[in-house]
């Protein structure tokens, strides 16, 4: 029975666990930092709303939704992860929910259901997947740091590794026949394969954009209506409202990495403040903070390169998740991403196993390019856009580019309720459960766009412009 070690139980790494384990493999999953799904289930509970800190994962305080294509993944191959998340308090919620009887929309559809997921705070995902791990004949859960990666001899006519298992803090080695790195964004495995010769080329994204969320609380259970749709645009600040569990629920103001004067939102009174001023999430700030503002930055974009001059750079050793690479978190696409990964991972390993290792590399990135990699370049792009666009508003100038996804993503979103299909398409792009090729086949709907996107703004919904936003935080005239 093949043996492989999992480095990180983090939501990727336990679905590739409990993925392999059901095709009989012994799985030993080791994390610096593993939780007890028990205590993490109490403490959401409590007064202050739950632990905001893990040493490994620094986005661990910050809102997640699990988009429907990642919760399609659960329902199809793990039902057991599924009534953990229910247990553990997932609050049923449709994405497209907010939109049904706005514009042109309509009333709910019977295929609407494709569009539900479980809300719930990110320390409750990991403990249900954790959960649903422990109970999973085949893996094992252990408490340990990998610190290094053990190799076999290079035979004198190739020149890359091949990983034979890993070195863990204490010294101690776990010999595997595959090693499945699941650490995280912050992943150390490049820097250890450099050590032994090894690069895997890293393909630098954008330095990304910062996070400043609030979570709320309702006294009865209840939550704020859901907004037409829960990720919206403004001039130099996206604002975000996310569901959750317990009558819990989250506000986030996205802003550039790059935007100096806005990190004045990291005080929660200037939070506050700035929050007040958009509309559209008025009812969302109407509750009981849980806690202060949860700030993020350093969010840079990367995905890793698995072959140098289309062979692999080493064998024995696959990325998934975030170790693989990052995406702009405003989507929500990284859980999704990551188990669809951990599908091809298993789908690769069960035609070819791990006899020839070389081979299982190439099928595993020829079907991560074929997929997910459009996703990230997808993703890549707009960050490069809206970044730029944002250095342009934040000098009082409009962006323009002749970039057509750009322009069309843009015009979607603007027009977007004006017709029942249309917004399914655009759902079921952004939920990842299906391509655009896919959504928009046999349909008029790209003249139909075309048609509406005459004369729309940039930003449909109403919010301050940049100026009277920094009048607002006392910070007039610092620009
Ligand atoms: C601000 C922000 C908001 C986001 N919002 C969303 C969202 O709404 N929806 C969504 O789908 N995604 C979101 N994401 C992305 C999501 O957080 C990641 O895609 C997801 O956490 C990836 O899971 P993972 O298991 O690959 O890695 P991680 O969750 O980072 O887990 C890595 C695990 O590895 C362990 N580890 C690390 N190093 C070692 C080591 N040396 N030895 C042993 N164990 C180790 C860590 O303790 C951890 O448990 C967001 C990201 C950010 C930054």
């Amino acid at each position: 029975m093949a043996h492989t070690v999992v480095i990180g139980a983090g939501p990727v790494g336990l679905v590739a666990a409990m993925l392999l384990a059901a095709e009989g493999q012994r799985v030993t999953v080791l994390d610096r930092d593993l939780m007890d799904p028990r205590a993490e289930d109490v403490v959401a509970s409590s007064a202050g709303g739950g632990r905001r800190q893990r040493p490994g994962v620094r986005q661990f305080g910050q809102p997640h939704i699990l988009l429907p294509g990642g919760m399609r993944v659960l329902d199809r191959e793990l039902p057991r992860a599924v009534a953990e998340l229910g247990a553990i308090g997932g609050h049923p919620y449709n994405v497209i929910s907010g939109a049904w009887g706005a514009g042109e929309v309509g009333a709910e559809q019977p295929g609407d259901t494709r569009f539900e997921t479980l809300a719930l705070r990110r320390p409750l995902v990991e403990a249900a997947l954790l959960a649903a791990a422990r109970e999973t004949p085949g893996i094992t859960l252990r408490r340990e740091r990998v610190t290094g990666l053990l190799t076999a001899p290079k035979p004198p006519e190739r020149d890359r590794p091949r990983v034979t298992g890993v070195v863990t803090a204490d010294g101690a080695t776990v010999p595997a026949d595959l090693v499945v790195d699941a650490s995280g964004r912050d992943t150390r495995l490049p820097a250890l394969l450099e050590k032994q010769g090894a690069r895997l080329a890293e393909l630098p994204g954008t330095n990304g954009f910062r996070y400043y969320s609030r979570f709320f609380r309702s006294p009865d259970g209840s939550l704020p209506k859901p907004r037409r749709w829960p990720l919206t645009h403004h001039d130099s600040v996206s604002l975000i409202t996310l569901p959750a569990d317990r009558g819990t629920w989250s506000v986030t103001l996205v802003t550039s990495g790059r935007d100096q004067i806005l990190r004045a939102l990291g005080e929660t009174a200037v939070w506050d403040r700035a929050a007040a001023l958009y509309p559209e999430i008025r009812p969302w700030l109407d509750g009981e903070p849980l806690d202060g503002v949860t700030v993020m930055g350093g969010t840079a974009t990367r995905r890793h390169e698995l072959l140098r001059d289309d062979r692999p750079v080493v064998t024995g050793l696959l990325p998934v998740g975030d170790a693989w690479a990052t995406t702009n978190p405003q989507f929500g696409m990284g859980l999704t991403m990551g188990f669809r990964q951990a599908e091809l991972l298993r789908d690769q390993l069960r035609k070819l196993g791990t006899e020839d290792p070389a081979e299982l590399v190439l099928a595993y990135d020829r079907a991560t390019e074929d997929t997910l990699v459009p996703l990230w370049a997808d993703s890549d792009a707009w960050d490069r856009h809206r970044l730029a666009e944002i250095d342009e508003e934040t000098q009082g100038r409009t962006y323009r580019s002749d970039d057509p996804a750009w322009n069309l993503r843009n015009v979607l979103d603007a027009v977007r309720l004006r017709d029942p299909r249309l917004l399914r398409a655009v759902a079921d792009v952004a939920s990842l459960l299906r391509t655009p090729d896919e959504a928009l086949a046999g349909t008029d709907l790209l003249t139909r766009v075309a048609e509406w996107s005459v004369g729309v703004p940039r930003h449909t919904e109403p919010g301050p412009a940049r100026s009277r936003l920094l009048t607002a935080l006392g910070a007039a005239g610092r620009e």
